[in-house]
């Protein structure tokens, strides 16, 4: 696997009762996976050379991001290595434009969107989307709700962005010159009004054997994941079934090989769109260690084997994860004793990563029949790790 984070050190252990044997490409000893893993090379996943030396002896190739230039992996593949996903699928992933362009191909509902050019070009973008007459300024704003149109406009770098960075939601042309200083192509997109975030979680094997996870609500704060609630309280059922369809749809057409997360948006007026794709095990799919029949990192380490996959079905009525952040206590350990003694069924996952302000240092898991007590459990949890509950 090319990349030492959390989402490899629990790719790893998923893969060690299958005697799996794991390599690891990371970029320091320090990372979180290269604390576990017994087989790490230290490298630049940038660096071409680095990656053929790494992918010698290996039967297959993965990732636990998305950054690998689309090249090396064509190279890589032309060595003869297996990469899963493929360059031909994780390129969607990799660049938010050539994604969308190939949903539209496709006829997955997406926000409207187009590439712009400069400032002026955001402004021409909220005009069209307006129904015609009623391009003053007033009114394109009332209007926009309905019809896409009009500022706020979202804008988006088509590569490099992750946790909300490289996406800018402006409200005017002036406010629209940021994001075109990166010297990267803009995505611009109306901004959606939108009820929840939800996330279609599917895996599809070489074979094209597929499984779909039921269909989460995702809680973002300050553009970063917060709280999963599986299965998405009060979800329509034909809704839920729409976005599990347009999930595995898009595996199968873009030949995507591994777990697929499909980051979603259910707007006001009951619709569905799509935000984002993920070709790797994803935070919105973390519930699953705890929650399902067969965790997303199990399923993606069968998938990218090409093994028959495992059954996706939760275990419990609801599973709720919420993502712990550092807070202002360096040692996290410590409010283990008291965790772990109010709440014997929680689940804790730690990545053994420096606590910092803000980063992503684990989650916890909680599941049962009671979605309001489950929810309590482990929001408790996370806030007391993080120290913004003492008691
Ligand atoms: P990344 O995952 O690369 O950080 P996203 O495209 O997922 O970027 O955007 C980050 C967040 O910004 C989303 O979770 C959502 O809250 C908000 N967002 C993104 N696109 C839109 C949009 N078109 N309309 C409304 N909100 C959006």
């Amino acid at each position: 696997m090319v990349g030492g984070g959390q989402l490899a050190r629990m790719t790893h252990e998923a893969g060690i009762p299958l005697g799996i044997r794991f390599k690891l490409l990371s970029d320091t000893p320090q990372d979180s996976a290269a604390q576990v893993v017994s087989d790490v090379v230290i490298g630049d996943y940038r660096d071409l050379d680095t990656l053929r030396e790494f992918a010698k002896g290996c039967d297959v190739i993965t990732f636990d991001h998305e950054h690998v230039p689309t090249e090396h992996l064509r190279a890589l593949e032309a060595d003869g290595i297996p990469v899963r996903p493929g360059p031909d699928a994780l390129v969607h992933a990799q660049d938010k434009g050539v994604m969308r362009a190939r949903l539209d191909a496709i006829g997955i509902p997406c926000p409207r969107h187009r590439i712009v050019t400069d400032p002026a070009d955001v402004a021409a973008f909220a005009a069209e989307g307006l129904p015609e007459g009623a391009e003053d300024g007033g009114t394109a704003r009332s209007s926009g709700a309905e019809s896409g149109g009009g500022f706020p406009v979202v804008l988006k770098t088509v590569r490099g962005g992750y946790d909300g960075k490289g996406v800018w939601v402006v409200d005017n042309e002036t406010e629209a010159a940021d994001p075109f200083r990166a010297g990267v192509p803009v995505l611009a997109e109306e901004k959606v009004d939108y009820v929840r975030e939800l996330a279609a979680n599917v895996v599809r094997s070489p074979h094209g054997q597929a499984v779909a996870y039921p269909v989460v609500e995702s809680q973002q704060v300050n553009g970063v994941c917060d709280t999963v609630i599986a299965p998405a309280p009060d979800l329509d059922e034909s809704l839920a079934l729409k976005a599990e369809e347009m999930a595995l749809t898009i595996a199968k057409e873009l030949d995507v090989v591994g777990h697929l997360a499909v980051e979603l948006f259910q707007t006001r007026d009951g619709r569905i769109l799509v935000n984002e794709l993920a070709m790797r095990p994803h935070n919105s799919g973390h519930w699953t260690q705890d929650g399902a029949i067969t965790s997303q990192f199990a399923n993606h380490v069968r998938a990218v084997l090409d093994l028959p996959l495992g059954d996706p079905r939760p275990r419990a009525k609801w599973t709720v994860m919420v993502n712990v952040l550092g807070g202002d206590y360096p040692d996290m350990y410590s409010a283990y004793l008291h965790c772990m003694a109010r709440d014997p069924q929680l689940k804790i996952h730690m990545y053994g990563k420096d606590v910092k302000p803000g980063r992503k240092v684990g989650h916890v898991n909680t599941y049962g029949d009671d979605l309001a007590d489950v929810l309590d459990r482990a929001r408790h949890a996370a806030g007391y790790l993080r120290g913004t509950i003492t008691e």
